[in-house]
């Protein structure tokens, strides 16, 4: 309960999503009425405000993963205003290690959970996120939450 949530914002976050947690956050959302023209303007400005669509390749000839702060998250204690059943699963293993959390320093990963995760349901979720990204045209395996969503939403409406 004393959580500030530094976890979720620029200081530490740079969680990316695939196109199934993606089908599976803009389902709910729309499901409960939050899909609307006020989201969609706060995931525009997320990417904006932290240049998440400028693209910065680093010298491995990968591109440079940039934190934001994320549109879901409501400052304060239990923060995130995503159910945790939808929840992106880079965001449940990524917490602060220690006390004293105060600018995001101490976020880390739990690795060896998140790996045994993707293990378990990779053969499966491989093939989802490729049905998926071959039915609406998605040319990417993982972007920022805002980003994906937006994208999701447009290629879906043209489908
Ligand atoms: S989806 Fe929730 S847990 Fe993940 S970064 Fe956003 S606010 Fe934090």
């Amino acid at each position: 309960m004393n959580c500030r949530g530094r976890c979720c914002t620029f200081e530490a976050n740079s969680v990316q999503i695939t196109p199934l947690e993606t089908l599976e956050i803009y389902r709910s959302l729309e499901e409960s009425n939050r899909w609307n023209e006020e989201l969609k303007k706060r995931l525009e400005q997320t990417i904006k405000d932290y240049r998440l669509d400028y693209d910065i390749p680093t010298t491995r000839g990968l591109s440079l993963r940039k934190t934001y702060t994320c549109p879901f998250f409501n400052h304060g204690p239990k923060g995130c205003s995503l159910d945790r059943e939808i929840k992106p699963y880079g965001c449940l293993g990524f917490n602060p290690l220690k006390e004293g959390n105060l600018n995001g320093e101490n976020c880390g990963q739990n690795n060896a959970l998140l790996e045994k995760r993707e293990q378990k349901h990779n053969l499966l979720e491989t093939e989802l996120n490729q049905q998926i990204a071959n039915a609406l045209g998605l040319e990417w395996k993982k972007l920022p939450i805002p980003m994906a969503l937006l994208d999701f939403d447009r290629k879906y409406r043209e489908s």
